[in-house]
């Protein structure tokens, strides 16, 4: 492997950045060419593409977003497209690619490996929902994004005696709801993986912690679950107590990353480059406990992950 390109793709997420760093300037170390590939596969197909040296990626470690942008591209997903960008690659002479993302942007990387372009995925994404990894890029920023964002809403919520429905993001997984929940202190939090009924899990928890005293309530759904704006309505019908719903939006993918995003994306960048330089391709990166592991791409997009139930018992217990 000579020249490598990356890319990130998908959703951005924090510590994307503190990735693209640590693969440039680890190829660079081994004196491989780098090609920095601009708004994902959408880059590679129209050629929105640069040479990257080391000072390319100063000033960007304490960056949220993406230096190199990032985009969903339609045409990538037809064959035509993904013929057209191996093609790109071999006119530049890219050898292989790095491509930080989500699932759909592994599934990229299994359609560039059947074109002959070896690819190394990182799991770049706020929503952990990456199975083989257990912790993904951007996801401690967006969790502590959150956490910040609750605890002002708490200040307002708790001086006018109301009930706030605060909508968080995870796509269809809970791990980002749970954990921010436990954090924030919510009465409940409502996840995709565990079935709920409104009127035990949250109108009767109401009414029995209102009994010992408990005058407002934080109220957390993920946004696999449904609406913030939809549970307030039936709550407030049910219990009586002013419900307002927040949503918290993009504001979650945005930030300086925390020094767990930054620390764990130059591990994983660092690690995309020893597999290159070691000959294993179409791998996918991730972490175990502290540990940074590989998984083949198309064993990796066939694992499941579940939700840590005894978290989710623990966080009904002492939120009461
Ligand atoms: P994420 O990577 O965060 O899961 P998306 O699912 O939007 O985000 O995927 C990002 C990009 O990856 C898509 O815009 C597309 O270019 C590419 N992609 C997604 N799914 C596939 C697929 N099945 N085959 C080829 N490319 C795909």
């Amino acid at each position: 492997i000579k020249t490598i390109g990356v890319l990130t793709s998908g959703g951005d997420a924090p510590g994307m950045n503190a990735a693209i760093r640590a693969v440039t300037r680890t190829a660079l170390y081994h004196g491989m060419k780098v090609m920095g590939i601009y708004r994902g596969y959408n880059g590679l197909i129209n050629g929105d593409i640069k040479e990257m040296n080391v000072r390319s990626v100063s000033e960007i470690i304490h960056r949220g977003g993406t230096m190199l942008y990032t985009a969903r591209c339609l045409e990538f997903k037809t064959l035509e497209g993904q013929k057209k960008a191996a093609d790109r690659c071999r006119e530049l002479g890219i050898d292989a690619l790095v491509v930080i993302g989500g699932d759909g942007s592994f599934r990229g990387c299994k359609d560039m490996a059947a074109q002959g372009i070896p690819c190394i995925g990182l799991p770049g994404t706020i929503d952990n929902d990456i199975a083989c990894s257990d912790y993904t890029i951007g996801y401690d920023t967006a969790m502590n994004t959150a956490v910040e964002m609750i605890d002002k809403l708490r200040d307002t919520t708790q001086s006018h005696d109301r009930c706030s429905v605060v909508e968080v993001m995870g796509r269809n997984a809970g791990y980002l709801a749970l954990n921010t929940g436990i954090a924030v202190g919510a009465l409940a939090t409502l996840i995709p993986e565990v079935p709920f009924d409104i009127d035990r899990d949250i109108v009767q928890r109401m009414n029995d912690t209102r009994r010992t005293g408990k005058q407002h309530f934080i109220i957390i759904v993920a946004e696999g679950v449904g609406r913030a704006h939809d549970f307030a309505e039936i709550i407030e019908k049910k219990t009586g107590i002013e419900s307002r719903a927040t949503v918290l939006g993009h504001v979650q993918r945005g930030g300086s990353p925390t020094l767990r995003d930054r620390v764990s994306a130059s591990q994983m960048g660092y690690h995309a480059v020893q597999l290159l330089l070691d000959g294993k391709f179409n791998r996918v990166v991730g972490t175990r406990g502290n540990d940074i592991v590989d998984f083949d791409i198309t064993e990796a997009l066939n694992m499941h992950k579940s939700i840590h139930t005894a978290l989710y018992e623990m966080s009904k217990v002492i939120s009461i």
